[in-house]
């Protein structure tokens, strides 16, 4: 009886989206994504196609990678998507959207689509914010990226087979970094 009331109310919730353009995933989104997937029946990582952006890897080969790194959690799927997030939330009948801040640096421009997405959607779009495991607070993908492309050992920041994928990008054998192991810190 409760748990229908709550429901007419709209305050029950059940899914949520956790959208970015995870080029590539790292172990920061990979937190974001275990922990929601706690809080929520069911979590939807969709990874953005977004046409300003060059990525280093197609949206085919993020939405791959992602369903590799995260098969062992039920609750969550990946899909791509493209165009406004809250005509994609509305398609999908999802009303909440995870976002993850890192540093104050994110807020600022976490706080604004937040609050665009509330307007556009006229409330029917909430933002929820995790905030970032300690250790991971340093992690971007670009960081990840840049390292690479210098040839830095990027293992303490994706999955092992994320960093051969990574590496293979930008020409390099991943042989020299053969301790690349599949386990998550
Ligand atoms: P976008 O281009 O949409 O910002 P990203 O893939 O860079 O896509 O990030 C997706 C979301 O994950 C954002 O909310 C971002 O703040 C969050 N995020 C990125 N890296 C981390 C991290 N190390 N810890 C927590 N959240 C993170």
């Amino acid at each position: 009886m409760r748990r229908l009331t709550a429901r007419k109310a709209g305050y029950f919730m059940k899914a949520a989206i956790y959208p970015g353009s995870f080029d590539p995933v790292t172990y920061g989104h990979l937190d974001i994504i275990k922990r929601a997937a706690q809080i929520f029946d069911e979590l939807t990582v969709s990874v953005l196609n977004n046409k300003l952006k060059t990525p280093l890897f197609s949206v085919e080969e993020r939405v791959n990678i992602l369903k590799e790194a995260t098969k062992d959690i039920a609750n969550v799927k990946v899909e791509a998507f493209s165009g406004l997030l809250v005509d994609y939330a509305a398609s999908r009948g999802i009303h909440v959207v995870i976002r993850g801040l890192r540093a104050i640096t994110d807020f600022e421009y976490e706080l604004q689509n937040a609050q665009t997405n509330a307007l556009l959607s006229g409330g029917a779009l909430d933002t929820v914010f995790l905030t970032t495991k300690l250790e991971y607070a340093y992690l971007s993908s670009s960081s990840v990226k840049e390292i690479a492309s210098f040839k830095g050992d990027i293992s303490m920041c994706v999955p092992g087979f994320v960093a051969r994928k990574v590496y293979e990008k930008f020409g390099y054998e991943s042989g020299k970094w053969g301790n690349l192991n599949e386990q998550q810190n």
